[in-house]
């Protein structure tokens, strides 16, 4: 029944529009993980230890190695737009990091139990903190909110507890502790592959043996076969390549790792199976910048370079890096910042299916391909 008087437009209780907007982005166990993990590698670390009980949604904690929190900060950590990473609208064009918005453990502190315990290098003891909305909170029962001293590592550890206590819709929505914890894992794995520098390792709570656990200096294909398995590993290609804008005075020495200088340009490095391995599922990992994201375009472009190549209903494995000038990718589109939109997608797209469509069918293990435009 439509009112015919118009209803009182009233203002929505500041808990009330925490709680929805910490909605939009921790949508799941496996997205507040996602978060954090980005900013333990914000944050340095080469060590990452995940302890999951109930598919994270009674405990998700997650200890790093990494430089650790100043002390100072901790009152305002779990506020919203708190951020060490960004702090003029420029920046935001050369954004480096994976955080800059300085929402996530604000928004997982409106919808579940967050405690902190932090060291950084020059501290002597590691600092405790408990939060909730946004703020700090008294761990037990008449103690102040101040963070108190512990014993601790370098780094940090975020503790998640039950996750979405507060929005009982959200969390009925969920599917099984099994399923949000193959998700958790999926996050991981993936990352794991990524940044084979890092240590991965993720357990159930009580548990004496990981799930997942990689060392510390790998390189990527040795990664995917540990994670992904043998029967991937030995039938993957391989090739970088990169497309360089042509400029008037190019500084030679400026473009081993130091990523694309130029607008317009782009490299791209890709680890992808041959003709002879076959998935019921495609197995594709996309990382555009460093950051784990989808993008149904260039995943239909590469269904259609394999299309031509495997039979009907088999898939390939294809972990594929890319690497823009951040100036010419828009992060800012959707709160998770998995979706990422980027200047020239449709060319983009484009040469790498058919780099990708060449080396499949030339069948050749490594290549390095350069594309002037
Ligand atoms: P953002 O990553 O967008 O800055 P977050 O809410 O994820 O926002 O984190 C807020 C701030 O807390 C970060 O900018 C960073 O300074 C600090 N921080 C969060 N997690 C870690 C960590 N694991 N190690 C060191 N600092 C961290
Ligand atoms: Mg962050």
């Amino acid at each position: 029944n439509v009112p015919n008087e118009p209803l009182p437009i009233r203002r929505l209780q500041e808990s009330l529009i925490n709680r929805i907007a910490a909605g939009e982005i921790i949508h799941r166990p496996a997205s507040a993980l996602k978060e954090l993990l980005e900013n333990c590698l914000d944050a340095g670390s080469t060590s990452i230890r995940v302890t999951v009980k109930d598919g994270g949604m009674k405990l998700l904690q997650i200890q790093d190695n990494g430089c650790g929190i100043r002390k100072a900060d901790l009152p305002i950590l779990a506020e919203r737009f708190t951020t060490s990473k960004l702090s003029t609208f420029s920046d935001l064009s050369r954004i480096t990091t994976y955080g800059f918005r300085g929402e996530a453990l604000a928004s997982i502190s409106h919808v579940a139990h967050l405690s902190v315990v932090t060291k950084t290098k020059t501290e002597t003891c590691a600092w405790k903190a408990y939060y909730l909305d946004g703020a700090l909170v008294e761990g037990k029962p008449g103690q102040t909110p101040d963070p108190k001293p512990c014993a601790g590592n370098d780094g940090t550890t975020i503790i998640i507890e039950d996750l979405f206590y507060n929005t009982p819709t959200r969390l009925s929505a969920l599917r099984s502790t099994s399923e949000e914890y193959s998700r958790i894992l999926d996050v991981l794995t993936k990352y794991a592959v990524h940044n084979p520098k890092v240590s991965f390792v993720c357990k159930k709570a009580g548990s004496p043996s990981p799930d997942l656990s990689t060392p510390s200096s790998s390189e990527i294909p040795q990664a995917i076969r540990l994670l992904y398995g043998h029967s991937i590993a030995k039938d993957l290609l391989h090739v970088a390549f990169s497309s360089k804008k042509k400029a008037e005075n190019e500084d030679e020495d400026m473009e081993e790792d130091s990523g694309p200088q130029d607008s317009g340009s782009w490299a791209a490095e890709a680890h992808f199976t041959n003709a002879n391995y076959q998935s019921k599922k495609m197995i594709f990992l996309l990382f555009i910048n460093h950051r784990l994201v989808e993008s149904s375009r260039m995943k239909r472009a590469l269904e259609a370079v394999y299309s031509g190549v495997l039979p009907k209903g088999a898939s390939p494995f294809i972990y594929l890096s890319l690497q823009i000038n951040p100036r010419d990718v828009d992060v800012n589109v959707h709160p998770t910042k998995k979706e990422v939109h980027f200047l020239n997608e449709d060319g983009i797209t484009d040469q790498i299916s058919d780099t990708l469509q060449r080396s499949l069918a030339s069948q050749s293990n490594s290549r390095v391909f350069e594309y002037q435009t």
